[in-house]
């Protein structure tokens, strides 16, 4: 049990990040993470969050004008939406978890970035299981009714 601030309306929680194209970030709002400096008010997802640019801008100053399959290649500690895939299932977020431990111990994902990503998984993991907590009851309650309406002999 975690007594956690109020829930922000969800409408108005977004990273702050652009992507390259200049339009707005559109991570999914139970991956988002909360700006250092201004806890609530700012959000960012793990690929834009602030902490991580210096090491972002490293990566990329080594590589030259390197692609992002090139950082990569050349020691970027971050993994991409490629690597990880859709989070919509908890068998996504388990493969999630799978990717990120396993980054971390070959050394491919800073320690940091992965206790940022693994926290924003279980957040998620928990909201998961809130709505299908609810649905399940929901469809034993019905059961029950139909049982005690016509099921009695
Ligand atoms: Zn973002």
């Amino acid at each position: 049990m975690t007594a956690t601030t109020e829930p922000m309306p969800e409408a108005e929680i977004r990273c702050a990040g652009t992507r390259k194209d200049g339009s707005p970030c559109g991570v999914d709002p139970d991956l988002l993470l909360e700006d250092d400096e201004q806890p609530g008010v700012i959000h960012w997802c793990f690929n834009h969050h602030p902490a991580y640019e210096a090491e972002r801008e490293l990566a990329r100053s080594r590589g030259g004008h390197s692609k992002a399959a090139k950082d990569r290649r050349s020691g970027s500690r971050f993994l991409t939406t490629h690597d990880l895939g859709d989070l919509e299932t908890p068998a996504d977020a388990l493969r999630w978890s799978q990717v990120i431990a396993g980054s971390v111990v070959t050394g491919k994902l800073g320690s940091n970035a992965a206790a940022v990503a693994l926290k924003a998984l279980e957040a998620w993991v928990k909201a998961h299981e809130a709505v299908d907590l609810e649905a399940r009851l929901a469809e034993l309650e019905t059961r029950v009714e139909r049982t005690t309406r016509g099921g009695m002999v």
